[in-house]
């Protein structure tokens, strides 16, 4: 049968992929929407040291978390070597030992179901500091082996790629639904009706919009963030950890001296918004150089801004949409989306083929995201 993905950020690529895989016939449609989330994404995949208590939330990032080294082998095979992932392992940096005391006993805790988190090291100031000679000399630090980096853009690019080496075609448009009383009819593209058995939108925060039109009311926000990119000179920054300072920023470095410092959380602005504000870059900055007062003479390459889209409640959801026969959703990725994104978008593809998922569709209802009339 045939298939049709709008919205190809990282769940929407990661679904694309998955189903071409599978031997189905995909047309992946994206607008290129300024703010897309992935394409902006700091990158971090370290999902255990978090204190957020909810399950099903760490259920699906723990997972997702453990996803990337069967995904980043499939796609290599796909000779997509480019995914931009790398296990650097993270340093969560803290004065407070007791502070400390606690995360090696939580990463400790969570490694009997998460082997994947690797060894968990208690470093000291010193050793702290020529992990990532930027910092201050101040923070202690547990280290994770486990923890990775990703770049979104390019691994989206891979599985993009990967899907249409499988048969998949990429389109570049706004797409909307066409519809026949209940069904789903297919997608109209530049003018162009394309028919299709079956619907799936990964919109990210513009998801709305796209359901709107069936009365569908799809209760799903955005919070704007800015990040910043810069560049240190002469340094092979290649190998440093992801660094969680106490605030609530993170600093990562790339290869080549490329730094990542961010990112802001801003509630409240117009998703038409993607400006780089003086306050954005003065938060960022503040926090970034108070950690890491090494990065002061860094370079400024680039501010990056995109929207995180979330639900009510925090979670993602994902289903199909109850009343029309053939259409489905996944969004509400929110702040961990490029952690939860390549696993969600396999789960979706197996879903959209009848196949029986790992996830428990129940926590992540699609209904909870829809207004009742
Ligand atoms: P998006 O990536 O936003 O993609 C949606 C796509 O749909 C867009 O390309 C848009 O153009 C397209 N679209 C919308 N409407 C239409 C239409 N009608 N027709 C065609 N196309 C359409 N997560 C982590 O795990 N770790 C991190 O370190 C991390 N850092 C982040 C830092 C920043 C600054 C931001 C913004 C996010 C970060 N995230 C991180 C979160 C993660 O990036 C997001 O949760 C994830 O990328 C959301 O992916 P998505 O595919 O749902 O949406």
């Amino acid at each position: 049968s045939k298939y049709i993905v709008i919205g190809a950020g990282i769940l929407g690529a990661s679904t694309a992929y998955h189903l071409a895989k599978s031997g189905e016939q995909v047309i992946i449609i994206d607008r290129q929407d300024k703010g897309q989330a992935t394409d902006a994404a700091a990158g971090i995949v370290c999902p255990w040291i978090s204190q957020r208590r909810n399950k099903a939330w760490y259920n699906l990032a723990k997972s997702g978390a453990k996803y990337y080294a069967t995904l980043i082998k499939e796609l290599e095979n796909d000779d997509e070597t480019n995914t931009g992932y790398k296990k650097i392992g993270a340093i969560s940096l803290h004065t407070d030992q007791e502070k400390l005391d606690k995360m090696e006993e939580r990463a400790c805790n969570r490694r009997e179901n998460a082997p994947e988190i690797g060894e968990i090291t208690r470093l000291t100031v010193n050793e702290t500091q020529n992990q990532f000679p930027p910092l201050l000399e101040r923070y202690s630090s547990v280290k994770i082996s486990g923890a990775a980096r990703v770049n979104g853009r390019a691994l989206r690019n891979a599985l993009i790629q990967a899907a249409k080496k499988h048969g998949a075609v990429f389109r570049t448009g706004s797409a909307s639904l066409v519809t026949n009383d209940k069904n789903i009819v297919g997608v109209k593209v530049n003018e162009e009706v394309i028919n299709a058995n079956r619907v799936i939108v990964t919109a990210g925060v513009w998801a709305n919009d796209i359901l709107k039109p069936l009365g569908i009311n799809f209760l799903v926000s955005f919070q704007k963030a800015q990040i910043v990119h810069l560049q240190i000179e002469d340094t092979e920054t290649d190998n440093w950890p992801v660094v969680m300072p106490p605030n609530d920023q993170y600093i990562l470095a790339f290869e080549g001296g490329r730094v990542v410092v961010g990112a802001t959380h801003e509630n409240e602005k117009e998703i038409t918004d993607t400006r780089v504000t003086a306050g954005g870059l003065y938060e960022i900055f503040d926090k970034a150089l108070a950690v890491a007062p090494g990065l002061s003479d860094a370079t400024i390459l680039e501010t990056r801004v995109g929207f995180r889209p979330f639900t009510a409640d925090f979670l993602p959801v994902i289903g199909p949409i109850p009343s029309y026969e053939g259409l489905y959703v996944a969004n509400g990725l929110g702040a961990s989306g490029l952690t939860i994104g390549p696993y969600l978008g396999m789960q979706l593809a197996k879903l959209v083929n009848g196949e029986p998922l790992e996830i428990d569709l129940n926590l992540y209802d699609v209904k909870k995201a829809i207004q009742p009339e």
